[in-house]
């Protein structure tokens, strides 16, 4: 695919506006909040992991109460994502380590570093990988980040951007092709297109503005499908990080 076609695809992204700023606005959730967010994703889809993070909201007014709770409530409030055993644990350990190192669950250091340290910091910590980083940099912290999930991955490869058969491979092609400034928010709008409208089974291709830059063997076929838009959460977690 040629940068003039990427390009008109992020144009078009954009001017659609999947994603509008007042919609991140409101969720305004904490660095913390984002690490903890994306460790729930960690291979689930991204209502279970949204489901599971307002659970533990609802059951803990605080991070810091979560580190003194019994693992099994933390296990119950998380269960519905899968894995719960060992996000329970690794959640729990991490937040104990950062109260220790750091005096308080602050995460606000953070901006004032930047991004090779930000890594180093954050990847000290058992189950946090560079792909939860890179969307703790993406989200949280308005770095130049390009984290792939099933959604940009279905999407990219649906529109011919990438020709990839996992995660990893679409993060390390499409990280190269797509201008750096324009990563994250391309990014953001790649997800909610996903969720909304080039869905994995069955993509809206009859209302799709991105027809005509796309190479999916059977948008024709979706094409004369008729469907419509259903709203969705804002609140972007990925899915399967
Ligand atoms: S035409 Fe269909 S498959 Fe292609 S990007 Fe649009 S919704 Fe996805």
């Amino acid at each position: 695919m040629t940068n003039n076609r990427i390009t008109n695809i992020i144009k078009k992204l954009e001017d659609h506006s999947v994603i509008s700023k007042s919609e991140n606005k409101n969720s305004s959730p904490t660095i913390l909040d984002i690490l903890i967010a994306t460790k729930l994703s960690q291979n689930t889809t991204d209502k279970t992991s949204y489901k599971a993070f307002m659970n533990l909201k609802e059951n803990f007014k605080t991070w810091e109460e979560l580190i003194e709770a019994p693992l099994q409530k933390i296990k119950n409030a998380i269960k519905v994502c899968g894995l719960a055993n060992t996000k329970a644990r690794q959640i729990k350990q991490m937040l104990k380590e950062m109260k220790k190192k750091y005096g308080n669950l602050d995460l606000s250091f953070l901006k004032k570093m930047d991004n090779e340290k930000i890594y180093e910091e954050l990847l000290q910590y058992n189950g946090i990988g560079v792909k939860t980083v890179s969307c703790v940099l993406a989200f949280s912290l308005d770095r130049d980040a390009f984290p792939v999930d099933t959604h940009v991955h279905r999407v990219l490869n649906r529109l011919g951007i990438v020709n990839t058969k996992t995660a990893e491979q679409t993060f390390e092609t499409a990280s190269k092709k797509v201008p750096k400034e324009k990563q994250t928010a391309f990014h953001t709008n790649l997800i909610k297109f996903g969720r909304n409208i080039c869905k994995a089974n069955k993509p809206l291709c009859n209302l799709c503005f991105l027809y005509r830059y796309c190479s999916y063997e059977y948008k024709n076929l979706y094409k004369d499908k008729t469907s419509s838009i259903k709203k969705e959460n804002n609140f972007i977690i990925l899915e399967n990080v």
